[in-house]
């Protein structure tokens, strides 16, 4: 579990050889697209299903699990994004979203622009 580092610390940077993971290439979970700013760490088992693994997604692309699957139904699937993809309301919205930035998250009111 990645723990979060504060970004600038002096006191740090004398270790960083052993902390240089790059933070940029993480791939959500769920459409494989390029997390943005915000990095969701979804169990894909719920944690109070005992789940302990955890996979970076959009908070959009988690929102949008939370609301189409149950906890018992998550639980089911598990790590297996593949079955969570064969429904067709994910399917629908990983197409949907492939083309949006990786920062969009859904308005609440729509935005005039
Ligand atoms: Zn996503």
């Amino acid at each position: 579990m990645a723990r979060k580092h504060s970004k600038h610390d002096p006191y740090r940077d004398q270790n960083r050889e052993e902390d240089d993971t790059p933070i940029a290439a993480v791939n959500c979970w769920l459409c494989g697209r390029p997390t943005g700013r915000t990095i969701v760490w979804h169990h894909p088992v719920p944690k109070s299903r005992g789940g302990r693994d955890v996979v970076p997604m959009h908070p959009i692309c988690q929102q949008t699990l939370i609301a189409n699957f149950t906890n018992s139904e998550l639980q089911r699937f598990g790590m297996d994004v593949e079955g969570l993809l064969l429904n067709p309301a994910i399917r629908k919205f990983v197409d949907w979203v492939a083309n949006k930035d990786p920062d969009f998250t859904a308005p609440q009111a729509k935005k005039q622009r």
